[in-house]
């Protein structure tokens, strides 16, 4: 091989490395998982496009800073520098870490260090946002709180008027008896409630919320549902206007809906004494309405009750419920092309109006 040609060689081999450098380089910068190295004194000292978009903070705001100063919980970063120079490997390992915007984010590190004649070069850190994924635990726990405490306080209370109504029994004292009978079918009423509620939302998750449609006279069917609801609130249940139309529904789904908005108006204003329900036809559409004179919903709250477990108030011993009877109902007035929507104003009470196409 003459000079000329060993020159040319390792010209291509020095263009090949170069080539393979920027690469290696791009697939650094540019992948998509958040990566930074840090030193033997704990400071940033590269980190990738990910992790920068992640956090939120700007190349100057984060390299050349200590790493501890991103992390939400001292002890952990601690003892994620003290195992890393122990040359431990740490596979998900739990952090938080602060963003630019005062926000936490949860992640899992996977990191090792880069040793070279035993020198602690810098670590090879990888990190996977785990924030949603928290937020869903925490709401499934709360949940299941939520689910628990609504579903035993029916049944102790049960358990309690069974128990008076035998010894009542035994007495011979009719009166009190029918008392307990009342109460115990009212708590009967609301396990009932509950439990259809939880068996509609795996209906809805798994797109079975079938309906049966027919013809049917929505006039006569509010009126059905304000006689059965009126023996159940101290509220005066009052009905305006009316529709001569039919409109093609599942009569026991829009039921549902009517019975849901109307214990909805008992139970959030229980100082008011009435509830007006209004039945009109605008535009072809049959609209209901539903409104109370009670607590209100705040402006910023309105669009939220109509997701699933969203509660306006936490307080769970002043007004008993799960957040899923607005879904359920949303879910059942869309397979209905119609729609249900909310007009509140906070302590001042809300009118609930849910909208479906009338037949022609
Ligand atoms: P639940 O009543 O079981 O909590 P819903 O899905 O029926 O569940 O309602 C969701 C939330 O919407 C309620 O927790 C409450 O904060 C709010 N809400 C519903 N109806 C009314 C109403 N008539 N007045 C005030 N707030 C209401």
């Amino acid at each position: 091989m003459n000079d000329q040609t060993l020159i040319e060689q390792l010209k291509k081999e020095n263009q090949s490395l170069r080539e393979r450098n920027e690469e290696l380089e791009d697939f650094m910068e540019n992948a998509s998982i958040p990566l930074h190295w840090v030193d033997s004194r704990g400071i940033i000292v590269w980190a990738n496009q990910a992790e920068l978009d992640a956090l939120g903070y700007t190349r100057e705001e984060y390299i050349g800073r200590p790493v501890k100063d991103f992390h939400a919980d001292q002890p952990v970063i601690n003892d994620i520098l003290h195992r890393l120079g122990s040359k431990e490997t740490l596979r998900n390992y739990e952090a938080r870490l602060k963003c630019k915007d005062g926000s936490i984010r949860h992640v899992l590190i996977n990191s090792n260090v880069l040793w070279k004649d035993d020198k602690f070069i810098h670590t090879r850190c990888f990190s996977r946002d785990i924030t949603e994924l928290k937020d869903l635990e925490r709401k499934r726990e709360e949940f299941l709180g939520a689910a628990s405490h609504e579903l035993k306080t029916p049944l102790t209370s049960l358990q309690a008027y069974v128990q008076l109504m035998e010894r009542t029994l035994n007495e011979g004292d009719v009166p009190k008896s029918t008392l307990y009978l009342h109460k115990t079918k009212s708590y009967l009423d609301r396990l009932n409630k509950l439990i259809s509620e939880l068996l509609d939302i795996s209906r809805i998750q798994g797109g079975k919320l079938e309906c049966n449609y027919t013809s049917l006279d929505l006039d006569e069917l509010v009126n059905e549902v304000i006689d059965g609801v009126k023996h159940t609130t101290h509220h005066k249940i009052i009905k305006k206007g009316g529709i001569a139309k039919l409109v093609i529904a599942d009569k026991q789904r829009i039921e549902q809906v009517m019975v849901n908005l109307l214990t909805n108006a008992a139970k959030y204003s229980p100082k008011s004494d009435k509830i007006i329900v209004t039945v009109s036809e605008i535009n072809n559409e049959a609209v209901i309405s539903v409104q109370d004179f009670g607590i209100g919903v705040p402006e910023e709250k309105q669009q939220k009750i109509f997701e699933r477990f969203y509660r306006a108030q936490q307080d769970q011993t002043q007004f008993q419920g799960l957040g899923l009877g607005l879904f359920i109902s949303c879910e059942i007035v869309k397979q209905h092309k119609g729609r249900l929507w909310v007009e509140s104003e906070e302590g001042k009470g809300s009118t609930f109006y849910f909208s479906i196409p009338v037949s022609q």
